[in-house]
């Protein structure tokens, strides 16, 4: 084989192998996009997380929630005017039922009955 023709094959290798490079940077760069979405994903969620933390709405020490969905700890819910719901009284040992837990309908200290209006 002539060297001329053999130069001619070495350029061409060397041109397919720089080609397999620049597939190879497409491809990583293609990855690198792909992860910057996951990123911005996760960095969406997490907001959207926070965002729900703050819409939780949980009485604190000394504080009522009013149906209106206000946070008072005055004798009046300061966004509509209503009293704080009643405490429920057990009959027979005067537990008082704390005004979150409305749903109960015995006693949690005897188990009475708890006579509502
Ligand atoms: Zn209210
Ligand atoms: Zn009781």
């Amino acid at each position: 084989m002539p060297f001329k023709k053999l130069q001619e094959i070495s350029g061409v290798i060397n041109s397919v192998n720089d080609g397999a490079r620049a597939v190879r940077n497409v491809t990583s760069t293609a990855n690198n996009v792909q992860r910057t979405g996951q990123d911005a994903q996760r960095t969406v969620s997490n907001f959207k997380n926070k965002r729900e933390d703050k819409k939780a709405k949980k009485a604190a020490a000394g504080m009522w929630v009013c149906d209106c969905g206000e946070q008072n700890s005055t004798k009046f819910c300061g966004a509509c005017g209503s009293a704080p719901p009643v405490p429920v009284v057990c009959p027979k040992c005067k537990w008082k039922r704390p005004a979150d837990k409305s749903s109960m309908k015995f006693c949690g200290e005897c188990g009475t009955k708890f006579e509502e209006d």
